[in-house]
């Protein structure tokens, strides 16, 4: 089957031993390993997917961990380099009594924002059949510059483009900005998700009808997805448009289940791309992916709570 190489951060979240209290409050923290494209790549191999991850960490001993779990969860790493000088980033995670996520990043720069155009593995981008990335590699140079590279020798290449934005507001120096450079890669992606808070930031709305959803569609779009959470995903090609509910769960932390979402849909779309005409198929597939970010709910962190094939089969036997 093909290779899906997923481009950007791997970092480590510090997540409080306890919940519901600030980050001033929080008596110790527990590493969660993280980053969004790391995740994916993850969900992908898990659930029995060839997957690389293409990114910088730090020539530390969190950067040297931090690529050990991507090899032992059998991500190709051969894309990773290492920077000598910054340390692999960090983040704060806390989840507070009202409800609220608060982040504290520590990036000042961190070793994957500085990856450079050459430092990228261009044998390993030109294999993909699938390249995903997300934003937060397009905040500052020279990671950016990387970034924009990898896309268009990967597109040269023949790749589907995959995108999930991923937002971040605090990493941004502005809401604006961040609108605006986001949605400055829009027009190269052939595979867009976004959650509805994504969609409602994207369109300065506080809707994820239809119509507000259809103003991030492109001609040059072969699928878009809204997430909805417990509500499952909507789906918009240029054919036809429709929703598909998620399973129900007993959701404990949130973490990761856009990732596994993504990760399920690419490892099945490299499989058959004839999802993307095929209503039928698709709706399938996201029933599938809908299984497997629910799974991804049930469990604390991002990664220890991917599935693997079996979990998902199971669950979607079960309902
Ligand atoms: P993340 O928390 O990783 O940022 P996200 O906001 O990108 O996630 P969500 O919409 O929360 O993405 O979840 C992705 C998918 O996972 C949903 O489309 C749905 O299929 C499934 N999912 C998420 N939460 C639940 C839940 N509580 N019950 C069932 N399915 C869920």
């Amino acid at each position: 089957t093909g290779l899906v190489v997923s481009f950007g951060e791997m970092l480590i979240d510090f997540v409080p031993t306890v919940s519901g209290v600030s980050l001033a409050e929080a008596p110790g923290f527990l590493k969660a390993p993280g980053g969004a494209p790391a995740n994916v790549a993850i969900a992908v191999a898990r659930l029995g997917g060839r997957c690389a991850f293409l990114g910088k960490l730090g020539d530390d001993e969190f950067g040297r961990m931090l690529a050990a779990i991507l090899r032992d969860n059998g991500v190709d790493d051969s894309g990773v380099t290492f920077d000598a000088g910054a340390r692999t980033a960090l983040a704060f995670v806390t989840l507070r009594a009202d409800g609220e996520r608060e982040f504290m990043f520590y990036r000042n720069p961190s070793a994957d924002m500085l990856l450079t155009e050459a430092e990228l593995n261009l044998d390993l981008i030109r294999k993909a059949k699938v390249f995903h990335y997300g934003s937060i590699s397009l905040i500052t140079e020279p990671c950016r510059s990387a970034h924009l590279k990898a896309m268009e020798v990967a597109k040269e290449a023949g790749a589907l483009l995959s995108y999930d934005p991923n937002l971040r507001l605090p990493l941004w120096p502005s809401a604006a900005e961040a609108r605006e450079q986001i949605l400055s890669i829009w027009d190269a992606a052939d595979i867009i998700k976004v959650s509805d808070v994504e969609l409602e930031f994207l369109t300065g709305t506080d809707s994820v009808e239809d119509e507000v959803a259809m103003r991030l569609w492109r001609p040059s779009l072969k699928l878009l997805l809204v997430t909805l959470g417990d509500k499952g995903c909507k789906y918009y090609t240029k054919e036809f448009h429709g929703s598909v509910e998620s399973f129900t769960v007993k959701q404990v932390d949130t973490t990761g289940a856009g990732d596994a979402f993504v990760g399920a849909l690419l490892g099945k779309i490299i499989e058959d791309q004839s999802a993307l005409q095929d209503e039928k198929k698709l709706r399938e597939l996201l029933r599938f992916a809908n299984a497997c970010g629910a799974i991804t709910t049930t469990k604390k962190g991002a990664i220890p709570s991917l599935p693997n094939l079996s979990e998902a089969m199971q669950l979607m036997e079960r309902a």
